[in-house]
């Protein structure tokens, strides 16, 4: 039988009222779990890193599973295209700081958790204050440098990091702890790999229900931990695929050379992880590629309105063309241009247009290069056309 992350010392002060015996029932019958199982629950403490698709199953099933304490990490606030998945939040949250609504769904569910609330991103500057109180730290995030940053604090202060992921349809989870033998987020990847390589959630979608199955996976994992049963997935990677519905298993192991988690380790406090995941150079990136002629979703409506003649181009996908269009817009997406060109006449003005903008920039490059003369890109895409030209856009 495993052994509980939780020291036997902090069970003594341990009460339950008769609400929360009647409460923790379920569990309080188990042979596995009983009283004091339920005290080990009661007496950990949780810190959850994000409050989006993850941390909301997270944080509601270790809520209701009776967690003494629960640390929550957002700086964000509540966006209709998180409802999807991030049942935290619900409509009427829309507008609001994510930890608050976070707050009000874990108090409604079981009003004896106490819950801590930081509203900032987890950065390398508030780290390892944030973390230092908790027992378990759980990452629900989907970026690079916090992921980074989590198990580096985590591998240091000796803390169990509950990993998970998810994109499109797929799904993965494991348990990093090297001070119970298993390797850290840097035994399997060194380094990150380059900006924009790996697309996010908000860039290639996700399945909505999706986070829920990783986020319960990583829950189920914490609880074991504290009570101490059963076998944990440290040392071992599950993969999730929801199309096929397979789990598959891997072995990790740990990298004798890990710069972090070795004997030697060459890193030994946190670093700068937005320089170490080569954030600031792909935003210099970014801005050189926007520095082309550009013209306001404003601007282009005045176009319209002057009756300028000009061809409006729209190199988003099909299906997003279907979700909402500038009239008079003609679809050519951008994978299709370098093939599709001789369909325009460089004799022509011609205004390309996106959802953001960014794609549009990369069209009008490729299109300069072919000689194209007469070109602007609409600054912020269709998006900005709904934000400043027609709210009966939808925005997506
Ligand atoms: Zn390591």
């Amino acid at each position: 039988m495993a052994q509980s992350i939780i020291d036997p010392s902090r069970l003594d002060r341990i009460e339950f009222s008769n609400d929360e015996i009647a409460r923790y029932s379920r569990h309080l019958i188990m042979p596995e779990v009983t009283l004091e199982g339920q005290k080990r629950i009661k007496a950990a403490s949780i810190l959850c890193i994000g409050t989006g698709g993850l941390g909301s199953p997270i944080a509601l099933y270790l809520a209701a599973a009776g967690i003494g304490r629960l640390g929550l990490v957002d700086g964000d606030t509540v966006d209709f295209s998180n409802l999807q998945r991030q049942i935290l939040h619900g409509t009427k949250d829309v507008g609001r700081k994510k930890l608050n609504s976070a707050r009000d769904s874990i108090r409604e569910v079981n009003p004896n958790v106490q819950v801590d609330l930081y509203d900032t991103f987890f950065t390398a500057a508030n780290a390892r204050q944030i973390a230092e109180p908790y027992d378990v730290i759980i990452d629900g995030t989907d970026n690079f440098p916090t992921r980074y940053c989590s198990n580096d604090i985590s591998v240091f202060l000796k803390k169990p990091n509950v990993y998970g992921s998810i994109f499109r349809f797929d799904g993965q989870c494991t348990v990093f702890a090297p001070h119970l033998g298993g390797p850290c987020y840097r035994c399997m990847f060194p380094e990150p790999p380059p900006p924009g390589m790996v697309p996010s959630c908000a860039e290639g979608g996700v399945l909505g229900v999706l986070p829920g199955v990783i986020g319960v996976l990583q829950a189920i994992e914490a609880i074991k931990l504290i009570v101490g049963i059963g076998e944990s997935l440290i040392g071992r990677l599950l993969h999730f695929d929801a199309l096929k519905l397979k789990f598959r298993e891997f072995k990790l192991r740990r990298d004798p050379k890990c710069p972090v988690c070795s004997e030697h380790p060459t890193i030994t406090e946190l670093i700068d992880y937005e320089q170490f995941c080569g954030i600031p150079e792909a935003q210099a990136a970014e801005a050189q590629e926007s520095l082309v002629p550009t013209i306001t979703a404003l601007q282009l409506k005045g176009k319209f309105d002057q009756g300028e003649r000009f061809v409006l181009v729209d190199v988003r996908e099909p299906y997003e063309y279907d979700i909402c269009r500038i009239p008079g817009a003609r679809l050519i997406p951008l994978g299709e241009l370098p093939s599709r060109m001789s369909e325009l006449d460089s004799a022509d003005e011609i205004v390309l247009q996106c959802k953001s903008g960014m794609r549009s920039a990369r069209a009008l490059k490729l299109l300069q290069e072919a000689g194209f003369a007469k070109l602007w890109n609409v600054e912020g895409g269709i998006l900005a056309w709904s934000d400043t030209v027609d709210s009966t856009v939808p925005k997506y």
